[in-house]
């Protein structure tokens, strides 16, 4: 069993479910389903202001409609939070991690510098190798990891191939914010390891994040697991896909009538493909799917083709 590949479908319970979020799901489906693996569900929910109940129904609702539901019980990421705590302190006392009391002021500065020199804002790791007795009382922590500051990391992603990110340019990243809580960072990682995850294929917005998270992985000796970040979707006219190319929410296709298997079956081929098959069975892309197939460019939503479909169904 412990080289069966197991997936996750990690949606944030913040709206309806997109339809780049569903093809997510879809792609972790099927690969889970082509290797004879699992697929997960987690609701990451730890944004307590912006996560509601409403958006958590309509997840389960329309990938239930889809028949994607995930194998086993959703897992909510915020019940973990003690978990994340507890890896975090973990870090923190074999050396990994460190406290950091710079203050508003002093991130400021960070980032007006970078603004300056024209490069992204970096932490400079000012509380890297001070003396924690040289906090200032009663001011309330940051926890941060320590990522190596020389050579490169690298990873190899199964769609966008082998990609190398400067660890100068990865700085020390929050674990805890100041209130205790875990940042999606670090949940991510402790999630996914303890769910056994071995495979993560999300959207291409993770990317930079692969490389941090790369970095809790290894100073805790876990496992990397495999990356796969697919590009986002696209309206037929290149632009990143907004509300002014049609809908976007799978409960609007639902609303209208279209058929679960014409929706699953265009969403298959944003990106993927096999030869000239236009129309498939959900079997027939199980047997065919390969995340490794999956294009690098970005797939092009084009909601005519999806109607022509869904009428051939
Ligand atoms: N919850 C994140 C999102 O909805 C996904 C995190 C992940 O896949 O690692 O964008």
């Amino acid at each position: 069993m412990a080289d069966s590949v197991v997936t996750r479908f990690a949606p944030s319970p913040t709206g309806y479910l997109h339809i780049g979020g569903a093809r997510t799901a879809l792609f972790n489906w099927l690969y889970a389903r082509h290797t004879g693996g699992r697929m997960l569900l987690r609701i990451e929910d730890t944004d307590r202001e912006r996560s509601t109940d409403g958006a958590i129904d309509a997840i389960l609702d329309g990938l239930r409609w889809l028949g994607l539901e995930g194998d086993g019980e959703p897992i909510f990421q915020f019940a973990r939070m003690a978990r994340h705590a507890e890896v975090a302190h973990a870090l923190l006392e074999a050396g990994h991690a460190y406290r950091c009391w710079a203050t508003a002021a002093e991130l400021d500065e960070m980032r007006e510098l970078a603004a300056k020199e024209g490069r992204p804002p970096r932490y400079d790791g000012r509380w890297r190798d001070r003396d924690p007795a040289e906090a200032p009382a009663g001011v309330p922590f940051v926890v941060r990891l320590k990522m190596p500051q020389d050579g490169e990391t690298v990873i190899d992603d199964r769609v966008q191939g082998r990609v190398v990110f400067r660890n100068d340019v990865l700085d020390d990243f929050v674990l805890l914010r100041s209130d205790g809580t875990p940042t999606y960072m670090l949940a991510v990682v402790v999630d996914d390891h303890d769910m056994g995850v071995t495979h993560v294929i999300r959207g291409d917005d993770h990317l930079t994040n692969a490389a941090r998270q790369t970095g809790i992985y290894r100073a805790m000796g876990w496992t990397v697991p495999s990356f796969s970040h697919i590009p986002l979707i696209h309206g037929a006219d290149g632009a990143k896909l907004s509300k002014r190319h049609g809908a976007l929410g799978v409960d609007a296709y639902r609303a209208l009538g279209y058929l679960p298997q014409a929706l699953l079956n265009y969403l298959a081929r944003l990106g993927w493909s096999h030869g000239d098959d236009e129309m498939f069975s959900l079997e027939q892309a199980i047997a065919w799917f390969d995340i490794a197939d999956v294009n690098k460019s970005a797939a092009r939503f084009d909601f005519a083709k999806l109607e022509n479909l869904n009428g051939h169904y």
